[in-house]
């Protein structure tokens, strides 16, 4: 007879699942993010606690739409030609990697930037006229 030794196996935990960021609130599609009843930090994404002081006492929320550029580079990428990315801080102080469109504002850092979304893809562009 072979002794048993079977632990417990742990539940999924949903910061690992691959959901995408893009989410549909009242306001319309935002970057989906966690707030912390405790400590009031908010962060991206969907969170079961929270990063600073490991409350689980979180709700999801609506990222804002608007932030600032903080850094960008563009990357050189076989066909696909150049793909500008670059750090947002949004208005909540939540920093992003996103994908970046240039229009007729150069990029540049300190700009304002605005959420895009076409289908199920996500960007963030200057705002027009700044
Ligand atoms: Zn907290």
């Amino acid at each position: 007879m072979t002794p048993s030794t079977e632990v417990p196996v742990s539940a999924p935990i949903a910061d690992l699942e691959t959901d995408s960021l893009l989410g549909t609130f009242p306001e319309g599609p935002r970057l989906v993010g966690t707030e912390c009843g405790q400590c009031g930090r908010t962060m991206i994404g969907t969170r079961v606690v929270c990063s600073s002081c490991v409350s689980r006492e979180v709700s999801r929320v609506a990222l804002p739409s608007t932030g600032v550029l903080y850094s960008f580079t563009r990357l050189h990428v076989g066909v696909e030609g150049v793909r500008p990315i670059g750090y947002i801080d949004l208005d909540d102080d939540v920093r992003t990697l996103a994908d970046l469109r240039e229009g007729d504002t150069p990029l540049q850092p300190g700009i304002p930037v605005v959420l895009g979304v076409e289908g199920d893809q996500w960007f963030f562009a200057p705002v027009a006229g700044e």
